[in-house]
């Protein structure tokens, strides 16, 4: 279990998955650049904390909710969290629903934050949550992820990896792959430029090292 002042942002998470050196670069060197896709970002997240909570026949809405994990070591604000009635039961079961602005992703970061936040309510309110949605701004669609045992599974490896890397204060060198074109700390990183510095200088090592 984490003490308090152990716990990181719920989106370390998300970055750890997209690629461990963004989640260095923001959370160890507090490296933080807005581009036009972080601010819609914000500003999506914003409006939909806006609205507040209501009541939709069987589904109550509330939304902007603090969550948090000691297990995972974890904090943040859950987007939406809609508590469905089981009629047989009288019981109003959490179902968590995040809004992302862009569209599905390749990787599972959006899957692994949305299922740490189940992660958080189930230790918080005690109860199991089978499943939860991601919805996307762009596509416009919403679709169920069940928080089966391997994306469990994901979710708390990636807790203990960024808590690792975090603690380290060591920034992993860049590796320059297809995803860096979408990373909103492209130019903060330098993928292809430090890789380049670097693979020159394993070469004159390389050469000074023969004899
Ligand atoms: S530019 Fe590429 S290597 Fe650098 S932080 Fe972003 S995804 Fe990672």
């Amino acid at each position: 279990m984490y003490k308090e002042d152990e716990l990181l942002p719920l989106s370390s998470l998300q970055h750890m998955v997209f690629c461990p050196r963004q989640c260095a670069l923001m959370f160890i060197e507090q490296v933080w650049d807005e581009n036009r896709l972080t601010v819609e970002g914000r500003i999506f997240h914003e409006r939909v904390h806006e609205l507040g909570q209501e009541t939709r026949g069987d589904v109550r809405i509330s939304r902007g909710v603090f969550i948090r994990s000691l297990r995972l070591g974890i904090v943040g604000i859950a987007d939406v969290i809609e508590f469905h009635h089981q009629t047989d039961s009288d019981i109003w079961h959490p179902f968590p629903v995040e809004y992302k602005r862009g569209k599905p992703k390749a990787d599972d970061c959006d899957k692994v934050q949305l299922c740490a936040q189940a992660i958080c309510l189930e230790e918080m309110l005690g109860v199991t949550i089978p499943a939860g949605a991601l919805f996307y701004g762009q596509t416009r669609h919403r679709f169920d992820v069940a928080f089966d045992e391997n994306l469990r599974l994901e979710a708390e490896e990636t807790a203990i990896r960024a808590h690792d890397l975090i603690a380290s204060g060591q920034t992993p060198p860049p590796v320059y792959e297809k995803r860096c074109e979408s990373c909103s700390l492209i130019s903060e990183c330098l993928p292809k430029t430090i890789q380049k510095r670097r693979s020159v200088k394993t070469y004159l090592m390389r050469m000074l090292a023969e004899p």
